[in-house]
This record gives C-alpha cells, sequence and structure tokens, in this order.
C-alpha cells in the first residue's frame, strides 16, 4: 500500500503527537514534528526514541531502522515549519479556539493543496474546517492512544470534506498498517458516543453502591470479553478528559441521557484524574 503523503507535519509533540509522528516516520515519511512548547518538544522526542528502543528490544526494529526513523523526524518549535507538508495532522490540547487559530494558520502556511487533518476526540470537524479557507481539504484523522500500537483510525468527514481527500487520507492510513473507518461528524464519532456513556454508567453503578470498582471492571473483563475495565480504562484516558467528553455530547444533542455522573464530576474537582495524577477509581 503506498502512501500518499511523503511529507507530513504533526503538531503538538504530547501523547498523541509523539506518537503519531513515530507511526508515519516509521512508515517511511519525512516528519516535522512542532510544537511551541520546548519542555512538551523534548518530552515528545524523548518519548519517540525510548517507544522505539522497545521495538528494537522486542527485534520488531533493527538499530538501523531505528536510527533511519530517527533521522526522518525533525522537531521544531515553529509552525512556520509545517510549509511543504502534504498533510498536517494536529494534535494539540482539546480545545476549540487553540485548534482554530492553529487551522488558521495553517492555512496560511501551507500549500494549498496540503490536507490539513486534526486528531480531536470530540470537537467538530466542521468547525474547525470553518477556521480556514479549504474546508474541503480538511478531515478528522482520530488516532487511538497508544498509537503505534492500535490498529483504529476514525476518519472523520466534515460536512464539506472532499472524495479526495477522505480516499487520500484512507489510503494513508493504511499504508500505516492501520484499519481506517469512515464517520460523519456527529458528537462523540463513534468511539466515544458508544464508549463515553458506558463509563459513565461504571461510574454511576460505583456511586451508587451496585459494586465497588474491582467488581464493576471485573465484570466487564471476565464477561464481556473486555481487556480492560471500563474503570481501570477510565483512569488510563483520563478523568477530566472524560468528563469534557461527556460534556459535547450532552450540548451536541442537547440530550440529558449523556449527563456526566455527579461522582465524575466530584473527582476532577478533587484533582484525581486518574493515572496522571497517581489517583483516580484506583490507587497508582
Ligand atoms: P497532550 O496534552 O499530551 O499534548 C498536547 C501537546 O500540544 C503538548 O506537548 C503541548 O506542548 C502542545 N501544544 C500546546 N499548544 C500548542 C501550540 N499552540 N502549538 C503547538 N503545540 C502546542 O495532549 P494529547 O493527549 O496528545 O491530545 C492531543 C489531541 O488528541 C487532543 O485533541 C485530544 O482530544 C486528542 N486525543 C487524545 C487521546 C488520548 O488518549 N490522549 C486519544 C485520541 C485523541
Amino acid at each position: 500500500m503506498s502512501q500518499p503523503f511523503q511529507k507530513v507535519a504533526v503538531i503538538g509533540a504530547g501523547t498523541m503527537g509523539n506518537g503519531i509522528a513515530q507511526t508515519f516516520a516509521t512508515y517511511g515519511c519525512e516528519v516535522a514534528l512542532i510544537d511551541t512548547f520546548p519542555a512538551g518538544l523534548e518530552r515528545g522526542v524523548m518519548t519517540i526514541a525510548k517507544s522505539l528502543a522497545k521495538f528494537v528490544e522486542k527485534e520488531k526494529l533493527t538499530a538501523t531502522e531505528r536510527d533511519a526513523v530517527l533521522a526522518r523526524i525533525r522537531a521544531s518549535g515553529k509552525l512556520e515549519d509545517a510549509a511543504s507538508a502534504q498533510l498536517v495532522v494536529e494534535a494539540v490540547p482539546e480545545k476549540i479556539e487553540l485548534k482554530r487559530e492553529i487551522f488558521t494558520a495553517l492555512d496560511r502556511i501551507t500549500r494549498p493543496e496540503c490536507v490539513l487533518s486534526t486528531n480531536t476526540s470530540s470537537i467538530s470537524i466542521t468547525e474547525i474546517a470553518a477556521a480556514t479557507k479549504r474546508s474541503s481539504k480538511v478531515i478528522g484523522m482520530h488516532f487511538m492512544n497508544p498509537v503505534p500500537l492500535m490498529k483504529l483510525v476514525e476518519v472523520i468527514r466534515g460536512q464539506d470534506t472532499d472524495e479526495a481527500t477522505t480516499q487520500a487520507v484512507l489510503a494513508s492510513s493504511r499504508a500505516l498498517g492501520k484499519e481506517p473507518v469512515v464517520v460523519a461528524d456527529y458528537p462523540g464519532f463513534i468511539s466515544n458516543r458508544v464508549l463515553m456513556p458506558m463509563i459513565n454508567e461504571a461510574i454511576f453503578a460505583l456511586m451508587e453502591g451496585v459494586a465497588d470498582a474491582e467488581g464493576i471492571d471485573t465484570v466487564m473483563k471476565l464477561g464481556m470479553n473486555h481487556p480492560m475495565g471500563p474503570l481501570t480504562l477510565a483512569d488510563f484516558i483520563g478523568l477530566d478528559v472524560c468528563l469534557n467528553i461527556l460534556e459535547v455530547l450532552q450540548e451536541g444533542f442537547g440530550d440529558p441521557r449523556y449527563r456526566p455522573c455527579p461522582l465524575l464530576r466530584r473527582m476532577v474537582a478533587a484533582g484525581h484524574l486518574g493515572r496522571k495524577t497517581g489517583r483516580g477509581f484506583y490507587q497508582y
């Protein structure tokens, strides 16, 4: 499967951005990894080096291949370094104003034929596209964490996304060894629309004392064959992220069935955000 985009820019070197950059570089693309925060950029590059070292340890890459992958990644602190990209994947924090600002800038910086994609988990692709003058070339490319290992890419078509852009992004995803699924631009797309109500319901069950956290997770693991229970998964994703996505679903559909569980709100207010803060439904 040939890769339609040889030159890729990834904006944001955090959890998702560094994994996306690593994946494109592993499959032969030249990648500009751009993060305006020096600490963020440094952390991103270090994470890639560590991840590639594990691939070498497991004999999935040779040391020479690892060096070639690293050599294809150019770290930068300037958005202007996206200028020669054929595809941009934006992975900055989940804030609509920030994303719109970056897309307006990318629209100015990149060539008119460049495809602009976003890794957003929940923001409308159509609203992000409206910040550019090329809404037909704006699309969602929703990778899953950890990107180098997870097979799925949700490809989200905005209101104006054209067929050529969709087909190129599908081909690009397949060339990365991923399995893309095309979805329409509705709140939460498919992944979070189906996942988050399940996590929310698990939190309601915990709040009501139906079972303890281990019990709820065990039912879903052993009974439904889920590799991870919903509360463990919520801790992994981040409870603040879960709350934010539920709010997007509730507002986007105007339907109270997506109302976030009060226990989830309380845990976020207390700063117990899951793995990243050492405490969520479990202690880490
Ligand atoms: P993160 O906080 O780990 O990383 C964001 C990075 O963006 C940071 O390194 C930060 O320094 C950088 N950044 C901030 N402002 C910037 C700017 N103006 N220009 C360039 N870089 C900037 O976030 P993340 O978890 O990687 O999430 C990124 C996106 O991916 C979000 O839209 C999120 O919803 C989505 N997403 C996250 C996950 C997940 O599991 N974490 C999964 C799927 C999608």
